[in-house]
C-alpha cells in the first residue's frame, strides 16, 4: 500500500473515531454527512472497530411502528484511564471510562503535605491504587495515566520543570517514576492543556473544533485546541498566554520579563497590588492584616463592595479582556472558555473580561463566543484522563494501518 493510501486510511479512521468520541452516540448517516465518507468506507472502519470491541451498537425504537435506529458508541468499558490533576491547592486523581465519566476519585490537600518529592510520589501511587480498587477495575485494563501539572513542563520527557508557585515539584521526572512504579504508560501536559482537552471533549466545547481555554488563577495560562487537536507548539511551549507583554515598562514577572499579563492581572499580581495599596490606607479595615491576606480575602472584600478591591479587580479584568481580544484577533477560535479561581470565585470578573474583550472587537468582525467554565465538569481531571485517551486512540488509528 502506498504512503498516500496509508495516510488517507488513517485520516478517515481518525475522523470517524473523533466524531464518535465527541458525539457519544452516532448514526452512520450523520457520520457520512459530517465526514464525507461513503457508507462502504464507514462500514469497513466500523467492522475493524467492532472486531476490536472498541465500539458497540445500540438499537433504539425511533418513533413509528417497527422503525429502529441503530446508533454507535465507543465501548466505554473497553479500557479505563487514570487522570491526575495537580495544582497548588490539591492533587486529584480519578479513574475514568472511555466516555470520560469519573468512576472513582480522590483528593490530596497540598497545604502542609507532602514535604518532599518522594513523599508526594508515594502518596500519589497509593491514591492511584486506591481509586482503581474503588472503581472495581482490573489494573490490566488501564490504558494509560494522564497528568496535568502546573507549567512549564517538558511533555516529551514527562518532566515538570519550574512551576513558579509549586516549587516542591521542580524538575520532577513524573512520567519515568510513575511508569517504573506502575508499569503503565504516563503522559504529561501542563494543566491548562489538560483542562482545554476536558472542555473540548465534554463541555461547552463539544460543538467546536477550535477552542481556547484561559485559566485565570494565581497565575495565568491557556490551552489551545486547534482543528480538534491540542496545539503544543514546536517546543511544547504554546499557550503561554500569561507571558504576553502588556506593558514593556511594567512590573517584573516570574518568567524574568517585565510587564507580562500575569505580572499585572493574575491573582498573585492582584494580591501584591492590594497589599501595596493598603500600606497607604492605614484606616482600611484590612490594613492591619496586610501581610497575611490571601486572594480569598481580596475576593470577599470585593463581594462586600470594598472600593479598593473593586478598583483593582476592575483594572486587572479590563487588562485581561484586552489580552483576550489580542488572542481572538490572532487565532479567530470558535470558542473561548474562561476558568480558574478569579473567574469562579468572583462572578463579576468573568463579565468584565468578556465585555472588555468584546468592546475591542475590530470593526465589522464577527462576535466570538466567550463562556465561563462549567464548574461541575472537573475539566482538569477529566481532561487529564483524555490526555491518555488521545494517545490510546491515536495508537488505534496507526495500528490499523496494516489492515
Ligand atoms: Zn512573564
Amino acid at each position: 500500500m502506498s504512503t498516500a493510501t496509508y495516510q488517507l486510511k488513517n485520516l478517515n479512521r481518525r475522523s470517524v473515531l473523533n466524531y464518535i468520541r465527541k458525539n457519544k452516540s452516532v448514526t452512520k448517516t450523520a457520520l457520512s454527512a459530517v465526514t464525507g465518507l461513503t457508507f462502504m468506507a464507514i462500514k469497513k472502519i466500523f467492522s475493524e472497530l467492532e472486531n476490536l470491541e472498541l465500539i458497540r451498537t445500540d438499537v433504539l425504537e425511533a418513533g413509528g411502528v417497527g422503525r429502529k435506529a441503530v446508533t454507535y458508541t465507543i465501548n466505554e468499558h473497553y479500557g479505563y484511564t487514570v487522570g491526575v490533576h495537580i495544582n497548588i491547592y490539591r492533587t486529584s486523581a480519578a479513574v475514568l471510562n472511555l466516555h470520560g465519566e469519573i468512576l472513582a476519585s480522590i483528593d490530596l490537600d497540598m497545604a502542609g503535605l507532602p514535604e518532599s518529592q518522594n513523599q508526594f510520589i508515594s502518596k500519589l501511587i497509593l491514591m492511584i491504587h486506591q481509586i482503581i480498587a474503588e472503581a472495581g477495575v482490573d489494573i490490566r485494563k488501564i490504558i494509560g495515566i494522564g497528568v496535568g501539572a502546573p507549567g512549564p513542563v517538558n511533555a516529551v520527557e514527562g518532566i515538570i520543570l519550574m512551576p513558579p508557585n509549586l516549587q516542591l515539584l521542580q524538575y520532577l521526572p513524573i512520567k519515568q517514576i510513575i511508569e517504573e512504579r506502575l508499569n503503565l504508560p504516563v503522559f504529561l501536559q501542563k494543566d491548562a492543556n489538560a483542562i482545554a482537552l476536558g472542555e473540548y471533549w465534554h463541555s461547552s466545547g463539544r460543538d467546536s473544533s477550535d477552542l481556547i481555554y484561559i485559566d485565570i488563577d494565581m497565575g495565568i495560562g491557556s490551552g489551545l485546541v486547534i482543528g480538534g487537536k491540542l496545539h503544543e507548539g514546536a517546543a511544547g511551549a504554546a499557550g503561554e498566554f500569561g507571558h504576553m507583554t502588556l506593558d514593556v515598562d511594567g512590573p517584573l514577572c516570574s518568567c524574568g520579563n517585565y510587564g507580562c499579563l500575569e505580572a499585572m492581572s493574575s491573582g498573585l499580581a492582584l494580591l501584591r497590588d492590594f497589599r501595596d495599596a493598603l500600606a497607604g490606607q492605614p484606616g482600611h479595615p484590612l490594613a492591619d492584616r496586610r501581610d497575611m491576606l490571601n486572594i480569598q480575602d481580596l475576593l470577599e472584600a470585593a463581594a462586600r463592595n470594598d472600593v479598593l478591591a473593586l478598583q483593582l479587580i476592575n483594572t486587572a479584568a479590563c487588562r485581561t479582556g484586552a489580552a483576550v481580544r489580542n488572542l481572538i484577533n490572532m487565532l479567530d477560535p470558535h470558542l473561548i472558555i474562561l476558568g480558574g479561581l478569579l473567574i469562579t470565585g468572583y462572578p463579576r470578573y468573568f463579565e468584565i473580561v468578556r465585555d472588555a474583550a468584546r468592546s475591542r472587537k475590530i470593526k465589522g468582525a464577527q462576535e466570538h463566543c466567550i463562556l465561563k467554565t462549567e464548574q461541575n465538569l472537573k475539566a482538569g481531571l477529566v481532561g487529564a484522563g483524555e490526555i491518555a485517551a488521545d494517545h490510546f486512540f491515536e495508537e488505534v488509528v496507526l495500528r490499523g494501518s496494516g489492515t
